[in-house]
């Protein structure tokens, strides 16, 4: 059984009374185990793909397959369900949030989680320390440097043990070397089990990955 797959997805969205339609048509399958990157030009539609797959958003037709459950007619409250036990989410800018401090970023995701918060404290730690940044805990976001920033979101992507990490551009605001070190630890991830799909326009980034899946204006090209 596929992890996911895609049958003919499209997006729309109306402007100011014009229709435009951002995909057009995806069709595609990811194994588990895989590492992807999507890649393509600004405004080809990947970022929509990729909340798509992350179920942040609804496409307007076509159907979707996780793990072998037909998602597509899900109510919003029955996909959050299934998207907080199912992807972990790592943003080009971090999205931390500023006056909390790392370890309560790391922590955001498991108060929706259900679990004893003892476990996922124990959880965060850990993680912490496995990114380097165990003493950084009490820090705010800004005073971290980008990479360490972005080590943290990939923290707080993991704490809730997703099958699925979702990373939208996640180099996009790191230098190389910082950018290699993000990317080495993702590979990481992937070697330990985690599906990954990486959204990204630059092929440094996009050769860590095993496929990639090319997105030209809302087509797979
Ligand atoms: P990419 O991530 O490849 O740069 P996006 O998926 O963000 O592309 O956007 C694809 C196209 O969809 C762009 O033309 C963008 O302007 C349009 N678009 C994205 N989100 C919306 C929205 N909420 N409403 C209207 N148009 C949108
Ligand atoms: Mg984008």
């Amino acid at each position: 059984m596929a992890l996911a797959k895609l049958v003919d997805i499209r997006k729309k969205y109306t402007l100011e009374g014009l229709e435009l339609e951002v995909l057009k048509g995806i069709s595609l399958e990811i194994e588990s185990g895989e590492f992807i990157a999507v890649t393509g030009p600004s405004g080809s539609g990947k970022t929509t793909l990729m909340n798509i797959l992350g179920l942040l958003d609804s496409p307007t037709s076509g159907q979707y397959f996780l793990n072998g459950e037909d998602i597509s007619g899900l109510s919003d409250d029955e996909l959050s369900h299934i998207r907080n036990r199912t992807v972990g989410f790592v943003f080009q800018s971090f999205h931390l949030i500023p006056h909390a401090n790392v370890l309560e970023n790391v922590l955001l995701p498991a108060y929706y989680s259900g679990e004893s918060m003892k476990i996922m404290e124990k959880r965060a730690l850990e993680l912490l320390d496995r990114i380097g940044l165990a003493d950084k805990r009490k820090n705010r976001p800004n005073q971290l440097s980008g990479g360490q920033q972005q080590r943290v979101a990939i923290a707080r992507a993991l704490i809730s043990n997703p099958q699925i990490i979702l990373a939208d551009e996640p180099t996009g605001q790191l230098d190389s070397e910082t950018s290699a070190s993000i990317m080495e630890l993702i590979t990481e991830l992937n070697k330990g089990g985690k599906n990954i799909i990486v959204v990204t326009h630059d092929p440094i980034t996009a050769a860590y990955a095993r496929r990639e899946i090319k997105v030209l204006d809302g087509m797979i090209g």
